[in-house]
């Protein structure tokens, strides 16, 4: 059996299934948010009962991430909404936007959108602060309403999106039913050369297979250069199979993801205990590729979906007007590393946004010292736009007043995971996924381009 096909074996209760089958799958975790999170909890109220209680209280985690910095008061409403279910059902894992748990969420304008508003026990996005919190388990079944819910896969487990009836049904039950998704093999040798990210991988493999290629179907990424990578790289190309149509990414377990889960479940006191799944000798591939990283190429996924890839250097004609940090996928702590490592000593000429994915990533920026500065200020003084108030921001466009947003026809690069029209904001807005050397390098040239030239400077 495959890695996915192990998982939801076991988490069936059965010695074996294969592609295809339907079986019910036992939920580790269900993960939902500020968008999802009140009408998966209206579904849950109306098929259950008014007075239902969740299956598990220590299962549902509940992070608000999405429309949180915004003074649209439906959106500040929706955070309201989560925290009287948690308060109702005794939900545990709730990271909410205040401290005050009689409280109500109000984004406050005029104090603008860089300094932080959030209270203590906000996460930031949920798919970051998941295996931050201690939330990621190897061998474990993670459903979420998100459709980057497969980023979990970089920790060997079975995480896939669901939508909300799926969603308030595994509230009320902690199971669902699942068919067996056939698996796709990528196989990664070698290394990544410098100027080159694991966002350049992901973008490559869904050039290679369409961004419905992998349609309802496992990605299953092993070998050596997938062994080389770290968690953050890992999480980076997991969270990305949905770009492809995929059902789950998933990775092998080894000694870095023992380390991180280990570490975090101890910091957070969650659940330490887990079985990771390793595949058989025989496995059964839907198609298989293989990939070189000693020759992969900064990438980029064109206007208008994130299967357009074409090669960095071959897109210099194409004039931005603005570049953006930020995400799930782009907005860790090592992302930023590589986007401060491009840009230090540097100006940016094309308005640039950064966006940390959560809470402890700004925390990272802002002791991490590079000689007498941090890279906060590295960042600030490449005349970068960094915001404090960590969470998905303009990745999803948002309301108006959302820091990013594009309110106009602009050309972005960015380094967040989709680039459907409107996907950032005005619907004739274009946006190409890169990865944040790429977005760097073009934001000091206001064009497309490739890293390496920057590099190569010194
Ligand atoms: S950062 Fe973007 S992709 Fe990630 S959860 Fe938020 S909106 Fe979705």
């Amino acid at each position: 059996m495959t890695l996915t096909e192990k998982t939801l074996a076991r988490a069936a209760g059965k010695a074996r299934v294969e592609a295809g089958d339907n079986v019910w799958v036992k939920a580790d975790i269900l993960m939902t948010h500020d968008i999802c999170g009140p009408g998966t909890i209206g579904i849950f109220k109306r098929e259950f009962g008014q007075s239902a209680k969740v299956w598990d209280r220590n299962k549902v985690v509940i992070i608000p991430d999405h429309y949180i910095f915004t003074s649209d008061s439906m959106s500040n409403r929706n955070v309201d909404m989560l925290r009287d279910f948690a308060k109702e059902q005794g939900i545990r894992y709730f990271y909410d936007v205040i401290d005050d748990p009689n409280g109500h969420w109000a984004f406050d304008s005029r104090k603008g959108v860089l300094k932080r508003q959030h209270g203590a026990s906000y996460a930031g996005v949920c798919h970051t602060a998941l295996p931050q919190k201690g939330h990621t388990r190897p061998g474990e079944v993670l459903f979420g309403t998100d459709s980057h819910t497969c980023m979990a896969g970089a920790f060997n487990e079975f995480a896939t999106g669901i939508g909300n009836t799926d969603a308030g049904f595994v509230m009320g039950t902690g199971k669902l039913l699942v068919k067996v998704p056939e698996t796709m093999h990528f196989r990664l040798e070698g290394k990544l050369q410098a100027g080159v990210m694991a966002k350049d991988i992901i973008l490559h493999c869904i050039g290679e297979v369409g961004f419905d290629g992998a349609t309802y179907r496992a990605m299953q990424f092993d070998g050596p250069g997938a062994a080389s990578l770290s968690l953050d790289d890992r999480m980076t190309i997991a969270n990305m199979a949905i770009e492809a149509g995929g059902k789950n990414g998933i990775f092998e377990f080894d000694a870095k993801t023992q380390a991180y889960v280990d570490y975090r479940c101890k910091l957070n006191g969650t659940k330490a205990a887990y079985e990771p799944v390793t595949r058989d000798r025989k496995q059964k591939f839907v198609c298989e590729l293989v990939l070189d990283l000693d020759k992969l190429e900064p990438t980029v996924a064109c206007h208008p979906n994130p299967g357009q890839r074409k090669l960095a250097k071959e897109l210099g004609g194409i004039k931005l007007d603005r570049a953006y940090v930020g995400s799930c996928t782009g907005g860790k702590t090592s992302d930023f590393l590589e986007f401060a490592a491009v840009l230090q000593g540097r100006r940016v000429v094309i308005d640039t946004f950064g966006v940390p994915a959560t809470p402890e990533i700004v925390h990272d920026l802002q002791s991490a010292r590079w000689g007498d500065k941090t890279v906060w200020q590295v960042l600030t003084d490449a005349g970068v736009q960094m915001t404090e108030n960590a969470g998905c921001a303009a990745c999803l466009g948002g309301p108006a007043d959302t820091f990013g947003r594009m309110n106009a026809p602009l050309k972005c690069i960015s380094a967040t995971n989709r680039n459907f029209p409107g996907r950032m904001g005005h619907k004739d807005s274009q946006v190409f996924l890169a990865s944040p050397a790429t977005v760097a390098a073009s934001a000091l040239t206001g064009k497309i381009t490739d890293p390496r030239e920057f590099l190569s400077q010194g």
